[in-house]
């Protein structure tokens, strides 16, 4: 028989309370009783962005909600910064490039970020740039970056802040208002306890809508203007949402606000210090002193084969984890702690992982981790 506990960044478990609201029959979407649970959730995830702008939802995964951002506040040619902090800083200078957008790429060393005071030498020193895109946490090396600095400097220098906060939002604070973020996009899998398929992209204030307004790249199935005027006419989408999908948002966000964001983000910051104390006192390394509060890196041992350790506690301990990408395969094992995670979940992974070393020879005493994980929840 087969149990297993999904803890990868991303699909994130899912609570019964959620999928089961989204096994109801199906609604059409242009009913007044669909629209009544559409406005809902639209409303509530302004409150999980922080904003007094807009949120769209849409049918897509994160990539979309990023490429919706892209193509809407950008004109070909235009210059923009890219922080590169990993495959998703990169996937934002990609989609740039696919529409003949100049790419400013601040590439970083894996388990790195782009402190504020760079972002404050680049702007200075590069003339024209348009927009800065940046990872709030980066899921190939689960570093965050500090939004509020990074706002304050790039408004400052006049340019759009777009953040894909696909990995963070509902597990992380965001404060899109206060931190002058003009787009951000997000998506369901993550930290919002849903299944794939939507996204989402928070829309702020004048210099955003301008950037719109002013935008030459060909779209259409993403244009925000279409998705503004549904919204501003008929409180809908232009095209068919997947109404049982928002329908377990719905349901989320109703858990969420139960619960408080201000008590999920300190769930998370549990969750991340149990962790990272268990891998600790088995004489592990944290991957990058940057982490983020809903992922945890740590570096394989020394010798140790790094793939082995990841399908151990994924194929014989059945917590599936995720292992490095590109030249990380192998180095580093992902641990994510989104969403719908608590101690149970760590208690396991930190379980999962003393087997498998003790597997693969690392030297320590069985019980080290899960104990050092136990006393931060009783702290
Ligand atoms: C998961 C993720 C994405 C989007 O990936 P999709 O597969 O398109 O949903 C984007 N950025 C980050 C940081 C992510 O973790």
């Amino acid at each position: 028989m087969k149990k297993e506990v999904l803890l990868t960044p991303g699909p994130s478990q899912v609570p019964h309370r959620v999928a089961a609201a989204g096994a109801a029959p199906i609604m059409h979407h242009r009913t007044a009783e669909f629209g009544e649970i559409f406005a809902r959730a639209v409303a509530g995830m302004k409150k999980v962005y922080g904003t007094e702008g807009d949120v769209f939802i849409i049918a897509s995964s994160g990539s979309g909600a990023m490429e919706m951002a892209v193509v809407n506040a950008l004109s070909p040619g235009d210059r923009v910064v890219v922080g590169n902090t990993g495959k998703f800083g990169e996937r934002f200078a990609q989609l740039c490039r696919v529409y003949g957008v100049e790419v400013v790429e601040l590439v970083r060393e894996w388990g790195k970020i782009v402190t504020p005071e760079e972002m404050d030498e680049v702007l200075t020193k590069e003339k024209d740039i348009k927009a800065v895109f940046i990872t709030y946490s980066e899921t190939s090396t689960g570093i965050m970056h500090p939004l509020a600095e990074l706002g304050e400097v790039i408004d400052r220098h006049g340019a759009l802040f777009i953040v894909d906060a696909v990995s963070g939002l509902g597990g992380l604070e965001m404060k899109m208002d206060e931190w002058k973020v003009d787009m951000v996009a997000a998506g369901s899998q993550k930290a919002l306890m849903l299944p794939p398929g939507l996204s989402f992209l928070g829309v702020r204030g004048e210099k955003a809508w301008k950037a719109v307004e002013e935008s030459k790249i060909p779209k259409y199935y993403y244009d925000l203007k279409k998705y503004r005027k549904s919204m501003q006419k008929s409180g809908d989408t232009p095209f068919t949402i997947p109404v049982t999908l928002v329908i377990s948002l719905d349901e989320s966000l109703k858990m969420m606000f139960e619960e408080g964001l201000e008590s999920i983000y300190e769930r998370h910051k549990k969750m991340a210090a149990a962790t990272r104390a268990g891998v600790k006192a088995l004489g592990l390394k944290l991957f990058s002193e940057h982490l983020s509060y809903v992922e945890t890196v740590l570096e394989v041992p020394e010798g140790m084969d790094g793939k082995k350790l990841s399908s151990l506690i994924t194929n014989k301990y059945g917590c599936r984890v995720a292992g490095g990408q590109d030249a990380y395969k192998g180095k580093i094992v992902r641990i994510a702690h989104m969403g719908y995670v608590t101690h149970h979940d760590v208690l396991l992974a930190i379980s999962a992982l003393e087997m498998s070393l003790k597997e693969l020879g690392h030297d320590f005493e069985l019980g080290t981790g899960v104990r050092a994980a136990e006393e931060v929840f009783l702290s």
